[in-house]
């Protein structure tokens, strides 16, 4: 576990672009890791955790919560329109809103609750056809939709192309939020985090390098 490993280089990246301490907020990727790695880092003292699966998250954190009190669990997989309604009860933020339907499911759950978690607009900085998000083309009017339907978008989110340099992608995304008034960007994972923050991503999401490889099985 490398928990303090990340935590010293995300520091030193904040202070290498004369950033605040504090200023960008690591979330541990926990998705399909064995419970005691998670335990782990929790037991180190860690409250930021992301996931992937709705299912997942459903049977592990309740009881973790209950254990080990104020935990921010925030999901950053793809959502289903028909899990939107669990979702919004389990997590304290939505990275992956990345179409209408959702949006739309989402200000409705809104309303009724009288609450939302943090909502990030996923963005296919790519424009890869088989990747999720609003292309970049239609990301402003996209967050004007949302601020329409009473959604307060907190930022933007993306996953660069694999394989490809992704300082690019990471400086657009920061563009799109300066120019659409957002202060949230969630960008950058275990291989680029340091760059994301130079570009000034406020949440960085990292997996493999604390908790190690993930086995899917
Ligand atoms: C799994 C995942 C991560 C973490 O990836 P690592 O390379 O293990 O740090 C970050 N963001 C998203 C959207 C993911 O699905």
């Amino acid at each position: 576990m490398s928990l303090s490993e990340i935590q010293t280089r995300l520091t030193a990246a904040e202070a290498a672009c004369g950033r605040a301490p504090g200023s960008v907020q690591l979330i541990a990727v926990s998705k399909v890791q064995p419970l005691e790695r998670v335990v782990a880092v929790l037991n180190a003292g860690h409250r930021l955790f992301g996931e992937n699966y709705v299912q997942e998250a459903q049977a592990k954190w309740p009881d973790l919560r209950a254990r080990f009190g104020a935990v921010q669990v925030h999901m950053i997989g793809p959502l289903q329109t028909n899990k939107a309604k669990v979702a919004v009860e389990l997590f304290d933020a939505i990275h992956t809103v990345d179409r209408l339907s959702l949006a739309e499911k989402l200000a409705k759950l809104a309303q009724t609750r009288g609450a939302c978690p943090e909502l990030f607009v996923q963005v296919n900085t790519g424009a890869e056809p088989q990747k999720a998000g609003i292309l970049p083309v239609d990301a402003d009017g996209f967050v004007a939709t949302c601020r329409a339907m009473d959604l307060a978008p907190a930022g933007l989110m993306c996953i660069p192309p694999e394989g490809e340099d992704p300082e690019p992608h990471f400086a657009m995304l920061a563009q799109m939020a300066a120019r659409n008034g957002l202060s949230g960007l969630s960008m950058g994972m275990s291989s680029d985090f340091e760059v994301a923050i130079a570009h000034g991503a406020t949440h960085v999401r990292v997996g493999s390098a604390i908790f190690g490889a993930r086995t899917y099985g």
